[in-house]
């Protein structure tokens, strides 16, 4: 959930996949994640996204170069590879689905717009919301069997006095004329080598929103927004290790000019037990065992996420010996009825206080077996 899927995984087609079966393969997901056919499905929607982006990229021959060569960095504005390839930045939410969907979908009779269109171009600064990130501590059994937390954040919310307009009751924003409402400006430059250019740059006048603010709001300072705390419970599933996130939709920073809020991503950190040592879905401990029960057998308490189990030892068993628990460790994410194994390492104690007459049965033993305890 933390990390993105590779492209190539998210379509289920191998790296040397041809256009034909990629766009086949984008094709089937879209159709069964299309929101028109699972409405209200949180889940289908990040899928069809997921998907969309996946063929958005593998589509077109230079952007799968790119990502062939450098994985997703290639997209990251703030990484090398986003600059070499030159798609640094490149905007997925921005992406009009609908463009793909013409393509694909050309006749199929999937209703218009509805999903697409609020993805919409940029047109008039329309911009989804930045995601937000956000942490959690929980414990070691918490991280195995699921939890649910509460979390505090500080929640953008639209300012109710100017209805997230930032203009004073009574006025509204006016359409800035440096960039006509565009939010964007055409400069010329004189470039010693290869004469005029022209570059687009976002208007200075109005910060790229189209539109000025002359009497702000006094509520909310012209942003538009209150700054509020919000609660929210957070379903933390079974088997989430130290480090991996959880996305909530929409709860993250609020979107542009009517464009929709960003996400909010929970990364969970997972406090270390004593016992027991997690290696993804395995579980490690060890346990201290007496020496004469190692060597007659018998049984044994081991402590597991479970409770103690018990187990038999086989008599004549070395030390450093390590027992298979199948089941007893993590279970998987994406499967919560698969669960990782226990690892237990079976080592021998080895008393440091013996008394008088235990020392003298422990030296009739060893001379029993043939071994002398005083002699090298
Ligand atoms: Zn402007
Ligand atoms: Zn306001």
């Amino acid at each position: 959930m933390a990390e993105k899927r590779d492209y190539y995984e998210v379509l289920g087609v191998d790296k040397n996949a041809d256009d034909a079966a990629i766009k086949k393969a984008y094709r089937q997901l879209a159709k069964k994640y299309h929101p028109d056919s699972n409405p209200g499905d949180k889940n289908a929607e990040a899928k069809f996204k997921e998907a969309g982006e996946a063929y958005a990229v593998l589509s077109d021959p230079e952007k799968r170069a790119a990502y062939d060569r450098y994985g997703h960095a290639a997209f990251d504005a703030n990484s090398a590879a986003g600059r070499a390839s030159g798609f640094g930045g490149f905007d997925f939410n921005g992406m009009d689905f609908t463009d793909i969907f013409g393509d694909i979908f050309g006749g199929f009779g999937f209703g218009g717009g509805g999903f697409g269109s609020s993805y919409g171009s940029s047109a008039g600064g329309v911009r989804r919301g930045a995601d937000v990130r956000t942490m959690v501590r929980i414990g070691f059994q918490e991280a195995v069997f699921g939890c649910e937390k509460e979390i505090e954040i500080n929640y953008k919310d639209t300012c109710k006095s100017c209805s997230g307009t930032g203009a004073k009751a009574g006025t509204s924003p006016e359409t800035c004329t440096k960039c006509g409402g565009r939010g964007k400006v055409t400069m010329i430059q004189n470039n010693p080598f290869f004469g005029q250019m022209q570059t687009v740059t976002t208007c200075p006048e109005c910060g790229g929103k189209g539109k000025i603010i002359k009497d702000r709001c006094p509520d909310c300072r012209g942003t538009g927004y209150i700054q509020t705390k919000k609660r929210l419970k957070v379903n933390i599933p079974a088997g989430i290790d130290d480090g991996q996130a959880i996305r909530l939709a929409s709860a993250g920073e609020p979107g542009t000019n009517g464009g929709p809020r960003g996400d909010l991503l929970v990364e969970v950190s997972v406090t270390e037990d004593p016992k027991f040592k997690r290696q993804g879905n395995t579980i490690f401990s060890t346990i201290s065992v007496p020496y004469a029960k190692m060597v007659l057998g018998g049984p044994i308490r081991i402590n597991t996420v479970d409770g103690a189990v018990e187990y038999d030892i086989k008599p004549g068993t070395p030390t450093d010996t390590k027992v298979r628990l199948r089941g007893k460790g993590v279970p998987y994410v994406n499967n919560n009825k698969t669960r990782g194994d226990h690892y237990v390492t079976l080592m021998v104690k080895v008393p440091t206080t013996l008394n008088a007459e235990q020392k003298k049965a422990l030296r009739a033993f060893a001379k029993s077996c043939g071994e002398d305890v005083d002699k090298a």
